[in-house]
């Protein structure tokens, strides 16, 4: 059911964000789309796997690579603080989850830390994209954002339990052309974005939602 992977590239990006190339004879497949999304075992022997989407995919030379923000004391949280050249990982992937092909047109794509490879992976293939983020440390974040590229049309807010300052960036960049919008991350900020957006003058032709991550629960998905 595993794939074995090598990490064969890992930079810390701030205290908290890791890239991770990862290599494996298995990624030669070209089973990826824009969007996937990949789960490894953090633990050995555990059957509790954790998800995490591919920014790219080079089926050529099998290689793929990962970013992964380093909240709290989870299994992948500890694995990515400690990973290094060299070390094997067992992965299982890649399969469907948003599939960003379909976000043709105008994109408003609204997450916070946990979806900056999503993010990487839309920046590669649309061009008419705004990008509005919650996160605990706009600074830090708006940085990591900025290596990868992404650094016009972003805005990243704090994030705050009423959500009331991403909402209303995020009612503010809706474009006037038919538009999708792309959110991810919080389970209750895709919430609140799926009913928010209802009300909005320009209300969004699609949303693509799918929660990351919840409060006070593990491994989503
Ligand atoms: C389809 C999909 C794609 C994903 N892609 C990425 C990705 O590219 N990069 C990435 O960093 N994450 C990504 N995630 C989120 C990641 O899988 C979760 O954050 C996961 O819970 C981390 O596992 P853990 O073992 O560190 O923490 P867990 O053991 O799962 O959780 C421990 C505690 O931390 C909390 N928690 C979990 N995630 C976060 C967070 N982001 N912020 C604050 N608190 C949190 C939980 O509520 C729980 O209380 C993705 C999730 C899905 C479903």
């Amino acid at each position: 059911m595993f794939d074995t992977a090598t990490v064969t590239g890992c930079d810390r990006l701030s205290p908290q964000f890791v890239r991770l190339e990862l290599s494996a004879e298995a990624f030669r497949k070209p089973a990826w789309v824009p969007g996937a999304k990949l789960q490894l075992r953090p633990r050995r022997g555990s059957l509790s796997l954790r998800t995490y989407t591919p920014m790219n995919w080079d089926a050529g030379r099998g290689v793929t690579e990962l970013i992964a923000y380093t909240h709290g004391t989870g299994p992948a949280a500890q694995w990515f603080e400690r990973v290094t050249e060299g070390q094997t990982c067992e992965v299982f992937g890649p399969r469907r989850s948003i599939d960003l092909r379909a976000a043709t047109g105008p994109v408003l794509f609204i997450g916070d830390e946990s979806s900056v490879a999503l993010a990487c992976a839309l920046h590669a293939v649309a061009d008419d994209v705004t990008y509005v983020f919650e996160a605990r440390d706009p600074t830090a974040l708006t940085g990591v954002l900025a290596h990868w590229g992404i650094a016009e049309r972003v805005m990243v807010v704090a994030k705050s339990p009423d959500r009331a300052d991403l909402l209303r960036q995020a009612r503010r960049d809706a474009a006037p052309a038919p538009y999708t919008v792309v959110v991810t991350g919080d389970a209750a900020t895709v919430h609140a974005v799926r009913r928010d957006s209802r009300g909005w003058e320009r209300s969004p032709r699609r949303v693509m939602g799918k929660a990351y991550w919840a409060e006070g629960r593990t491994g989503l998905d």
